[in-house]
């Protein structure tokens, strides 16, 4: 039996949106907001409460717990509506929007790992329904990729092979195409390829102009994990970035990450996304909801918070800004020539201290240690670099410099001592 919210109304509830937005249940399917509780989530108090929602919206949204089954299903009906927002910021192609006449859609993931998880289990469900059932199945992502792609190979127990990088770091072709040839010739069953734009290390963009194609050829499914650089695809001048986009099976890209959503909101859109519903869907489901868990929290108003807030000019100016402040940092630390910038890409800068690999391992130590800032370390090339990332809405100039002289001073006792 589902409870009617107004028949359980706190009386100190707001009868009026505290927010002063726009209210949101003209977005939904019957125009009237109207979730149904499930008994043994919350039986005597529903947890829906404006008021709650209206202290710390962007940081707390409600934790809801609807009757999935039913169709009315408000935080799938606003997430469909605010993906189509959201891929439409992004230039990604048409065909992954809900409101597409073909068959692709979008929602919300937790994070990035749970969508590579998702597209994993979804192709090997597909690889398997279309060849032998105890066909050997394998994936593919580069040694560049997310830690994220190898842990979700093993809890979907498919074998992923780590491919070599060209020498910007980025997957191509050829490299997957003769990988995909040695393991057909060797009875393995290609299945999947998980493809980065920005990795997580030096932000490299796999070649997808490449790669889609092969995948299309060898039936494998495709899926593109822009977690942390998909925000930048709302400027034009970052799309040639993700030429090829129109192959991907499946994208996904972290809101939370430089999009200025709070963790946890990860977008995840299929061309097709009756797959996912064959491997996701329960029966009785007359909607869609590919993921994992059953409770769902109401991540879509935090994201349409923060499109109404910034607006799209907002959101453009936040990237840009970011990324000159990188070009800033950059052009500091070019000018000492004690330094050598290894690759700049987005608000990522790499650099380390020219020679033996124990000087920058020194310097990372030291300002580790002094704690004023922080910087990861990472091996490219074979080479340690220092990972140097804008990522706040609140760093300026100002803090740049203030952490290029904490650097600065650090490498002079480095080298002096
Ligand atoms: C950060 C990152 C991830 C992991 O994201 P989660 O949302 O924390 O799972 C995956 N892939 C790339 C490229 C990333 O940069």
């Amino acid at each position: 039996m589902a409870i009617s919210p107004s028949r359980r109304r706190p009386n100190n509830r707001p009868r009026t949106n505290p927010l002063a937005l726009p209210p949101f249940p003209r977005l939904l399917p019957h125009g009237k907001l109207t979730p149904r509780y499930s008994r043994r989530n919350s039986p005597f108090r529903p947890r829906y409460n404006l008021h709650r929602l209206g202290k710390n919206p962007l940081s707390h949204p409600p934790k809801l717990t609807f009757l999935f089954q039913h169709p009315d299903n408000v935080c799938v009906a606003l997430e469909q509506k605010v993906l189509d927002w959201l891929a439409k910021l992004l230039h990604l192609p048409s065909h992954f929007l809900n409101t597409s006449p073909g068959p692709g859609g979008g929602l919300i993931q937790n994070a990035a790992s749970d969508s590579t998880l998702i597209a994993l289990l979804i192709s090997k469900t597909k690889k398997t329904s279309e060849t032998a059932p105890d066909a050997k199945l394998v994936a593919y992502t580069s040694e560049q990729s997310n830690s994220s792609v190898e842990k979700a190979g093993l809890l979907a127990s498919t074998t992923i092979r780590l491919l070599p990088t060209d020498e910007h770091g980025a997957l191509r072709g050829t490299t997957l195409l003769r990988a995909i040839r040695e393991d057909i010739a060797s009875g393995l069953t290609p299945c999947s390829v998980v493809a980065t734009l920005g990795t997580t290390g030096t932000c490299a963009f796999d070649d997808l102009e490449e790669i889609g194609p092969i995948c299309k050829d060898f039936g494998v499914w495709l899926h593109v994990d822009a977690a942390y650089a998909g925000a930048a695809f709302c400027c034009p001048e970052y799309l040639p970035l993700m030429k090829g986009v129109e192959f991907a099976d499946s994208f996904c890209f972290n809101p939370h990450k430089w999009m200025l959503v709070n963790s946890d909101c990860s977008a995840m859109w299929f061309k097709d996304v009756t797959h996912a519903e064959k491997v996701f869907d329960r029966e009785s489901s007359g909607t869609h909801f590919w993921q994992i868990p059953d409770v769902r929290r109401f991540r879509a108003l935090k994201l349409w918070f923060v499109l109404r807030v910034y607006g799209v000019e907002g959101i453009r100016k936040h990237i840009r800004k970011q990324v000159d402040l990188a070009k800033y940092f950059e052009g500091l630390v070019r000018g000492d020539c004690r330094f050598e910038v290894c690759r700049v890409s987005l608000g990522l800068v790499c650099f380390r201290v020219k020679g033996d690999d124990r000087r920058t391992q020194d310097l990372i130590d030291r300002v580790t240690q002094r704690k004023k800032i922080f910087v990861m370390p990472y091996y490219f090339r074979e080479k340690l670099v220092i990972r140097f990332v804008i990522c706040s809405r609140f760093t300026e100039e100002t803090d740049v410099l203030v952490a290029w002289e904490e650097i600065k001073s650090q490498v002079e006792h480095n080298l002096d001592g």
